[in-house]
């Protein structure tokens, strides 16, 4: 497996629902291998292993200083990073991406990590623009202006997304961007979670960097680099929800665009360059410029401990994409 692309696995614990409900831990974890098993504790099926695999009790704060930090650090020296949340919906995805007051996910945590660095690097001078879009049924959203149409456009310099960008200049900035963007996502209810999310959100962070001058000297070569915090649609598939019409419209795009993301990631991870498949969906071509060559991805397989179905398909979707 190449070193640019890492795939780990995050279990949830038990929520209140579920334990009212007399659901059981049906997973275990010893180091890097989950083990599924019994009411009683006992190993009953299969056990996969993966680059890591968080327990239950393990902060988000410790799944980003592993695997998030090091793609932040890269971004600020130039280099593209995209950290993707897939799983089943109420699977823990939103908890790692976005948390809570108490237990910041994996944007906050990069975005305060990020303004941090960049005063560690008094020589350059950075801009740090935002974007935010949402894919929902093969079509784009730009959740900053809902209202424009987002052209993707194949240029000289490469692909050209025209999405809105602000200009951030704090942590507490962009997170603002984001909370505006939120408010203009698509949501609806299935029979699996009544804030179900039906669709692929895509955080962008654009930095740009030069060296600092003051005034006369040459300003020098600008790095552009592209940090994307991606918090997927739900993986569960359409028929197991009980979806008829357009859910189950929602579902096919979904599945589609998810089994495309295992492919991408799977030529890029064996060394592909020539024939990746980034055009047979949206999510993959607008990312396209920050998947493969040095760019470095992480994927984080959030799974419902009380899930049997979903988990494994979840660990197979992981084992696909290594
Ligand atoms: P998804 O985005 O995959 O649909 P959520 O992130 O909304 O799932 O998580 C589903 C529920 O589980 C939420 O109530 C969330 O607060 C809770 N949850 C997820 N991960 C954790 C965790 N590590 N610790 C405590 N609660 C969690
Ligand atoms: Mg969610």
């Amino acid at each position: 497996m190449s070193d640019n692309i890492k795939v780990v696995i995050k279990v949830r614990p038990l929520i209140p629902r579920e334990i009212e409900d007399k659901l059981f831990y049906q997973w275990r974890v010893n180091q890097n291998t989950i083990y599924q098993i019994d009411q009683n504790g006992r190993d009953i099926g299969p056990s996969f292993t993966y680059d890591k695999v968080y327990d239950k009790a393990v902060q988000t704060s410790e799944v980003y200083n592993d695997i998030a930090k090091p793609i932040v650090k890269a971004a600020l020296a130039g280099f593209n990073g995209t950290i993707f949340a897939y799983g089943q919906t109420s699977s823990g995805k939103t908890y790692t991406m976005t948390g809570t007051d108490e237990s910041p996910g994996i944007i906050p945590l990069a975005v305060s990590n990020l303004f941090e660095m960049i005063k560690d690097i008094p020589d350059r001078d950075f801009l740090v623009r935002v974007s935010y879009v949402e894919i929902y049924n093969e079509s784009l959203t730009d959740l900053l202006d809902s209202e424009k149409k987002v052209k993707i456009q194949d240029t000289l310099q490469g692909l050209k997304v025209d999405t809105t960008e602000k200009l951030t200049t704090s942590p507490e900035e962009v997170l603002n961007v984001m909370k505006e963007g939120k408010a203009n996502r698509q949501t609806a209810s299935t029979n699996m979670n009544d804030e179900s999310s039906r669709s692929h959100s895509i955080f962008q962070i654009t930095i740009e960097s030069r060296k600092h001058s003051d005034g006369e000297e040459s300003v020098g070569t600008v790095n552009v680099s592209q940090l994307n915090l991606v918090d997927l649609a739900g993986s569960e598939r359409a028929g197991q929800t009980g979806a008829t019409g357009l859910r189950f419209i929602e579902g096919t795009h979904i599945n589609r665009s998810l089994s495309n993301l295992a492919l991408v990631i799977k030529q890029l991870s064996e060394g592909q360059n020539k024939h990746v498949n980034y055009r047979d969906s949206k999510l993959t071509r607008i990312l396209q410029n920050s998947l493969g060559g040095n760019a470095k991805t992480s994927i984080i397989c959030a799974v419902t401990p009380a899930a049997v179905e979903e988990t494994i398909s979840t660990l197979q979707f992981a084992n696909r994409a290594k």
